[in-house]
């Protein structure tokens, strides 16, 4: 399917790094995805040869680096292109792919905010990253809590969110400590060596949301097991606990109730939404081309099954919905380049591309009939996996309030600072 469009427009370079992607997303990202689909243990599968060999290879190719600028040694690869390559990997491997979208998040922060002069840790950890050619660095951005979920994004509401995790300064010891949980669904924690954490901070001055960007080491952090779960299963999620986590003050990344507290969570939802949206385009074509395969080669009443029309119109329908979906989530990538993200319409995009994947790919599996659920056939964890895409990085119900929201209060933009 052409993908160009006035939002998507590739120099001759950026097509070439979207062949070599292609390229590896089928030799190397699919065969991986489907061995760790197909393990039992998730704790297994993350430590299978399989999985570290394609996250080593990822790394190599500078998959793991794509977003970080070129001045900090990342690929400085423009989001609508970002946004081309991710849906090109997650069609043969979306767990692995959502893997590799929140990978860079602590370098991404560290080059966004200049951190690397203010801990020795922070410009160690960029440097190491940069340089990682195994899969040894990743970040994981813990925000949900077991009792804090759909309501961290509550525009309804005026009250900040109730976290239960909290930092209360240390005048003693002139430092923070940590305590709580954060939810079993924290995307990568389980893999992750350095970690957003949003939480309450109690400072010495003043009480509010903040956050903390710490090593995944510190004393007293404890992750789960990562969770069995329905679909994208080479995704890990874990649960991390903070049982009173000794923090040096230059960890905190963002003091009680900053400007840039709602602004960062804004950035990474912007961002995100647009990458959970380009996921399930991902895997709803992905879908679509395996069904049509099908459906030109399986004969019944005498002729190929894509030549009865109830079926045609299945495919009609798909081809439709796929094409809006994808122009939309284009644009939302093209207004991130340009420097004026919309929230209001990263949310529509991804709420769109959702609501039709999870219709596409149950009707793949229809045209597909009885073979539609043998996992010997690639519909049937398209199926799974695109469920979990209406729940990740918001609900559909949540993103479709917000969005509605924004209707009335105002348009979400965000500003987004300039790289250094
Ligand atoms: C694949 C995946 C990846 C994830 N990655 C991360 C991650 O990296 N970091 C992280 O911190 N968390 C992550 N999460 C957690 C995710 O953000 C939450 O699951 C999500 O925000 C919903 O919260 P909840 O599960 O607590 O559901 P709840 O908030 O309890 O919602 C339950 C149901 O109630 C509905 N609901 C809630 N409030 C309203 C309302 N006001 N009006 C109407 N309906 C409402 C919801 O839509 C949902 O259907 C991930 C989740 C998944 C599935």
């Amino acid at each position: 399917m052409e993908t160009s469009s006035p939002f998507f427009t590739p120099t001759e370079n950026e097509e070439a790094l979207i062949a070599v992607a292609r390229e590896f997303a089928s030799e190397v990202l699919g065969p991986a995805e489907h061995s760790v689909d197909t393990e039992s243990q998730p704790a297994k599968a993350y430590t299978s040869p399989e999985y570290k060999y394609a996250m080593a290879e990822s790394y190599r190719l500078g998959l793991h680096k794509m977003t970080l600028p070129e001045s900090c040694g990342g690929l400085g690869i423009r989001p609508t292109v970002h946004r081309e390559i991710l849906e090109i990997l997650a069609g043969e491997a979306p767990g692995l792919a959502a893997t590799l979208v929140v990978t860079p998040l602590a370098a991404l922060l560290i080059a966004l905010f200049g951190l690397e002069k203010r801990h020795k840790f922070y410009k160690d950890y960029l440097e190491a990253f940069v340089e990682d050619k195994n899969g040894t660095h990743s970040s994981c951005w813990a925000v949900t809590e077991p009792q804090l979920g759909s309501d961290l994004m509550n525009t309804e509401s005026p009250a900040p969110p109730a976290f239960q995790t909290k930092a209360r300064w240390n005048r003693a010891q002139g430092n923070y400590v940590i305590d709580g949980t954060k939810s079993a669904f924290v995307s990568n924690a389980w893999r992750a060596d350095s970690i957003l954490l949003m939480l309450r901070v109690d400072g010495p001055d003043s009480s509010g949301p903040g956050a903390f960007l710490v090593p995944a080491d510190l004393p007293g952090t404890v992750k789960g097991m990562p969770i069995d779960k329905l679909g994208l299963r080479a995704l890990n999620q874990a649960e991390i606990a903070f049982n009173d986590v000794e923090v040096p003050p230059e960890f905190l990344l963002i003091p009680p109730s900053e400007e840039r507290f709602s602004f960062t969570g804004r950035l990474i939802v912007t961002a995100g939404n647009t990458s959970v949206g380009t996921l399930a385009v991902a895997v709803a074509s992905s879908a679509y081309r395996q069904a049509l395969a099908y459906a030109q080669q399986r004969l019944q009443g005498g002729k190929p099954i894509i030549q009865h029309q109830l079926i045609r119109m299945k495919f009609f329908e798909a081809q439709r919905d796929l094409e809006a979906a994808r122009l939309m989530l284009q644009k939302s990538a093209w207004l991130i380049e340009r420097g004026t993200p919309d929230l209001a319409l990263a949310f529509s995009a991804r709420h769109l591309a959702c609501t039709v994947g999870l219709d596409i790919c149950a009707n793949m599996v229809q045209v597909l009939g009885g073979y539609g659920i043998c996992k010997e056939y690639g519909v049937e964890k398209a199926y799974r996996d695109i469920k979990l895409l209406q729940i990740m990085d918001g609900t559909l119900e949540r993103v479709a309030l917000t969005a509605a929201a924004s209707l009335y209060d105002g348009p979400a933009v965000v500003a987004v600072p300039q790289h250094r």
